[in-house]
């Protein structure tokens, strides 16, 4: 069965695109998340895969029987919940491109146009951001388009555990892990770096919790600083520290520069993982969020979630381009090639765990051409101008108050005086059952915490004041 002619494509392409149009013109109509029981999808399948083939052009109407009452929008105005990851249809149209494209870039002469197109956005991107000149391809680090926040924390502690343990001869990490290198972490820290300890093959001892500052949410650099310290005594390999600006909890920070102070006299890897608040520092009023990153090794930050670029985009950079081949690069001779032999390409390939690679840098190339600093600016400080507001509201609001402080688009709120949190609890329980927002809650100190964070693409004011009329007055 031959594929769609060109033309044929493009007759139904008008019919996909149109779905997707309306979809998206729709949202507003139905919740942010349906009420559908486990099941209940895979109960319209059959056991068996068709044998016939069908018309396509009533596929879009298929999977709107199928799964539309069963679905959770995240492109919805209303969705508040974890981070909203917004997949703006601006990227969708480069993301098109790239599906296109269908490129496997995995080495330079696979997709040369995907590796330097890479290579240019994320040096583009490292200067808008105000990153340290070194992070750039041109500066002798770079930027690379990772899956997602979790991949780049496991590519970063590979480079680190080899970074620690080089085989003098073979340059290649000789042996296994020993089960004395150690990762530091604090209990606000992302999931996604326990993941990578124990992918690693390091075990649950090589995760080491540093406590918080006193009476704080960030990690302290002084206990950071002495558990090193008794680590090496104990003969033990500090090898990776990780530091978050912006916790996926209550948007807290540890202090960077002092956590690179810390690290720095044992050689350890230090990554800044600022999934969800790093692209804020495109606006100079946000650039506290790359504080100290000038002394850490790796940094990175989600284009697929406040970035306006449809997952799966997060940007990786490391500040020597070398450090994550050295760990990674693994050349059968079926993968030999001219130019990576020549030293003058980078292979992506290396830059990550699996071989093969999207032209993702497409997508976000659409989102920068098409709305410029200028829109995503906007972009941004519309949602952090709407967490304002809303913490404004709470301040003022008898019934409500803030759990901490807000920070950039993120707000955590409780119910006023609700010591054992049931009050908090069901709050969230009853505001989500509303259908028109979906927010997500987390606990700070044992506690309850109800979190709203902006940054769907399509969130405005009157959202807010939905979102505000449902919190104060629950149906
Ligand atoms: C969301 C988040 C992650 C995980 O992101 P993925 O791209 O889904 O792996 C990691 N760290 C922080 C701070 C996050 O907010």
């Amino acid at each position: 069965m031959p594929d769609l002619t060109p033309d044929e494509f493009r007759a139904l392409g008008h019919l996909f695109v149109d779905a997707v149009a309306d979809a998206r013109a729709g949202i507003e109509r139905r919740p942010v998340r349906d009420a559908v029981e486990p099941g209940t999808v895979r109960a319209r399948f059959d056991r068996e895969a068709a044998e016939a083939p069908s018309p396509l052009a009533a596929f879009p109407s298929l999977v709107e029987t199928v799964t539309g009452d069963a679905e959770t929008r995240w492109q919805h105005p209303g969705f508040h919940a974890f981070f909203p990851a917004n997949a703006s249809l601006t990227s969708l149209l480069g993301d098109l491109l790239s599906g296109s494209a269908g490129v496997q870039g995995m080495l330079w002469s696979t997709s040369p146009a995907c590796t330097e197109v890479e290579q240019a956005v994320t040096d583009q991107l490292a200067r808008a951001l105000g990153l340290p000149e070194a992070f750039t391809h041109d500066g002798g680090g770079g930027g690379s388009i990772q899956d997602s926040a979790s991949s780049a924390a496991l590519v970063a502690l590979t480079a680190a555990l080899h970074r620690a343990a080089p085989d003098p001869e073979t340059g290649w990490r000789a042996r296994g892990v020993t089960g004395r290198e150690r990762v530091y972490v604090s209990a606000e820290t992302h999931s996604s770096l326990a993941k990578a300890v124990r992918v690693a093959g390091l075990g649950e001892r090589g995760l080491r919790t540093v406590p918080c500052a006193a009476g704080t949410r960030a990690m302290d650099p002084v206990a950071l600083s002495d558990a090193m310290a008794d680590d090496v005594a104990a003969g033990l390999v500090p090898v990776l520290v990780c530091a978050t600006v912006g916790t996926t909890s209550t948007g807290a920070s540890d202090p960077v520069t002092e956590i690179v102070g810390a690290a720095r006299p044992h050689g350890s890897w230090v990554h800044v993982d600022a999934a969800w608040a790093g692209v804020a520092a495109l606006c100079p009023e946000h650039r506290w969020v790359i504080d100290g990153v000038d002394g850490a090794d790796s940094f990175c930050t989600n284009a697929h979630k406040w970035l306006m670029t449809a997952f799966d985009a997060s940007l990786f950079w490391v500040r020597d381009a070398r450090a994550l081949p050295a760990a990674l690069s693994i050349t059968p001779t079926y993968l030999r090639d001219a130019a990576s032999d020549s030293g003058a390409v980078v292979d992506f390939r290396d830059w990550q765990i699996s071989l093969g690679r999207r032209f993702r840098a497409l997508k976000l190339w659409s989102v920068l051409h098409g709305q410029g600093l200028i829109g995503l600016r906007a972009h941004l400080r519309g949602h952090v101008a709407l967490a304002a507001e809303l913490a404004e509201r709470v301040r003022a609001h008898d019934g409500l108050e803030l759990a901490c402080e807000p920070v950039l688009s993120l707000v955590c709120l409780r119910v006023t005086g609700d010591d054992d949190g049931t009050a908090t609890t069901a709050l969230l329980e009853r505001v989500n059952a509303d259908g028109r927002v979906l927010l997500s809650g987390t606990e700070i100190d044992g506690r309850p915490v109800v979190r709203v964070a902006f940054g769907a693409t399509g969130t405005t004011a009157e959202h807010l004041d939905v979102l505000w009329e449902i919190l104060t007055h629950p149906r």
